[in-house]
């Protein structure tokens, strides 16, 4: 039995017919830039969410990027952000010019570490962005008490949780700013690359509706010097068939993260936790003292996996000058060496959860006789 990583094949059948149909009255219109699908998208996705404002973009790492601008972070301005997350989220706080501060995850949620968030708050910090890493909200009520005792601007990177709940809110709408990608792999996929910024601030949502279409309101007419990150057009009307189905993709993902855990206790990996809000499961991360050999194991089965992600952010060439060296942050670099995702994606059979539970039993077992 074969198991991909991933297979979005299952996703597009379930759109198909419908798609086919608007793709064609867009092309035949040949009105590819923002119009009636952009913005109803929009206002969908805002009515999703619960919040006042979304502004669709061209992918999740500008949504960051222009919810910072828009926020007037810039230079001399530090951020705050998890060590342990992709690079998206820091190239964002350099593309203003801000500095980027780094910070330890908790060992168990993977989700920034609020002690660390105190111990790194100088004069000079201005916001934090936590990660909703892995589909699991981040520990937003510590977050926000920071915060809010600090005077700091919350911008959340909630790119791997579309739709995650924590407590009466979902994710995007607690910090003042939420951030989503809809690159395709997400729980919320475009047909290529695309993004979603909502908030419920009148004046920022203006702010970055304005950055991100060369500052202007009405063409050629420029207000303030923006950029130019539009959603696509045919990216906004697969998202709008896609965000019908959002919910019930969660659930099977959740699902699949409960047959899975159930299956894996007392096996030789550790299985994720939820610990914060509900968990929408965009990766399904064990950890394994010994990695390579448990990928190469499931490979021979057939059975495809990854890791989000290898080696921590300060550890990169791009990040050298930062000056973090080795041991900076022990808990994000010890997970780095050990956890390893599985496949997960709505429309993965309970036969191939089991599948996948079983070859790791028998790798793990394996592995400790050896
Ligand atoms: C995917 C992702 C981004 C960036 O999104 P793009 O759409 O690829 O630019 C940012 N942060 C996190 C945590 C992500 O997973």
């Amino acid at each position: 039995m074969n198991v991909p990583f991933l297979d979005l094949s299952i996703q597009h059948r379930l759109i198909k017919d419908e798609l086919d149909r608007v793709f064609d009255e867009i092309i035949g219109t040949t009105a590819f830039i923002q119009g009636e699908q952009v913005e109803r998208f929009e206002r969908e996705f805002a009515d999703y969410v619960h919040s006042r404002h979304a502004i669709g973009v061209a992918n999740g790492t500008d949504a960051l990027h222009l919810s910072l601008r828009a926020c007037g972070i810039g230079p001399g301005d530090e951020v705050i952000t998890a060590a342990n997350t992709f690079i998206a989220t820091t190239e964002a706080i350099s593309a203003v010019g801000a500095t980027i501060v780094l910070v330890d995850m908790d060992p168990v949620s993977y989700t920034i570490d609020p002690a660390k968030i105190e111990a790194s708050i100088t004069p000079r910090t201005k916001a934090i962005i936590p990660v909703h890493l892995y589909g699991q909200p981040a520990d937003m009520a510590a977050i926000m008490d920071i915060a809010d005792r600090h005077g700091l601007l919350v911008v959340e990177d909630a790119c791997q949780a579309h739709g995650a709940r924590y407590g009466e809110k979902r994710v995007g709408t607690i910090g003042a700013v939420g951030c989503f990608s809809c690159y395709p792999g997400k729980n919320l996929g475009a047909y290529g690359d695309a993004g979603i910024i909502v908030t419920d601030d009148d004046a920022i949502a203006d702010r970055i509706r304005l950055l991100a279409n060369h500052g202007s309101r009405k063409k050629y007419e420029h207000e303030i010097e923006g950029w130019n990150s539009r959603l696509d057009t045919l990216q906004a009307a697969v998202l709008r068939l896609k965000l019908k189905h959002l919910d019930h993709w969660n659930v099977e993902r959740q699902e699949i993260a409960r047959r899975y855990t159930e299956a894996l206790a007392g096996s030789g990996v550790r299985p994720p936790s939820i610990v914060h809000g509900d968990h929408v499961w965009h990766l399904y991360v064990v950890e394994t003292p010994d990695r390579v050999a448990l990928s190469a194991a499931l490979s021979d089965q057939g059975i495809a996996t990854a890791v989000h992600y290898p080696v921590p952010l300060h550890l990169h060439a791009a990040y050298r000058e930062l000056g973090y060296p080795a041991g900076s942050f022990p808990v994000s670099e010890r997970a780095a060496g050990r956890i390893l995702s599985l496949p997960m994606y709505p429309g993965m059979t309970p036969e191939q959860v089991d599948h996948v539970a079983a070859a790791i039993r028998q790798a793990t077992t394996i592995v400790a006789a050896a």
